[in-house]
């Protein structure tokens, strides 16, 4: 019997139809990682670095399932990404769909490409929003702190807004 995991992913987008480009994104997530058991809200957020380019949407995910090590999960989403034809110029640049690997179970894991929890993502409203609502009790495993301590005292100033419907 193959074990199962919870994995939390970040998914955002800033370029085209950008409500499309997350559906899409989740229809590809379900198909090859596994089922999505908790989705949150879709959030309209302000760019990081970059200012000149347009708002993002951001969607945390919640999933179950049989892919383990993380390292072929990440390789299951860079081919997403590359499916859905991002576009890579520059660093925070525009993009049609970004997925981050946020936790796997409670691992925690330093490779050359893969980091878990996902570095930086208590400094960022982006994801500390969307994961605040559908995970607000998870501990994060290296601060040790719940996700929403960690939304209550960031220090990002930055815009992180349901999407009105
Ligand atoms: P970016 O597009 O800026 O999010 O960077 C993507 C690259 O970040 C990927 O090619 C990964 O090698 C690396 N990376 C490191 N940690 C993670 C993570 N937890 N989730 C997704 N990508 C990661």
């Amino acid at each position: 019997m193959t074990s199962r995991h919870l994995v939390y992913l970040g998914l955002g987008t800033n370029l085209g139809d950008r409500l499309n480009n997350l559906e899409r994104a989740r229809i590809l997530i379900q198909e090859r990682i596994g089922p999505v058991r908790i989705q949150s809200s879709v959030y309209q957020t302000e760019p990081w670095g970059l200012k000149d380019q347009p708002e993002f949407y951001n969607q945390v995910l919640l999933l179950e399932t049989g892919l383990a090590p993380p390292e072929v999960i990440l390789d299951v989403i860079l081919h997403i990404e590359k499916e859905m034809g991002r576009i890579r110029h520059l660093k925070w640049d525009r993009r049609l769909i970004d997925i981050d690997i946020l936790f796997f179970d409670r691992e925690v894991l330093q490779l050359d490409r893969l980091t878990i929890p996902h570095p930086l993502m208590e400094k960022r409203n982006f994801v500390l929003a969307p994961l605040a609502e559908i995970a607000p009790d998870f501990l994060h495993p290296v601060l040790e702190k719940t996700i929403r301590e960690l939304a209550q005292t960031s220090t990002d100033l930055l815009k992180a807004e349901i999407l009105a419907s």
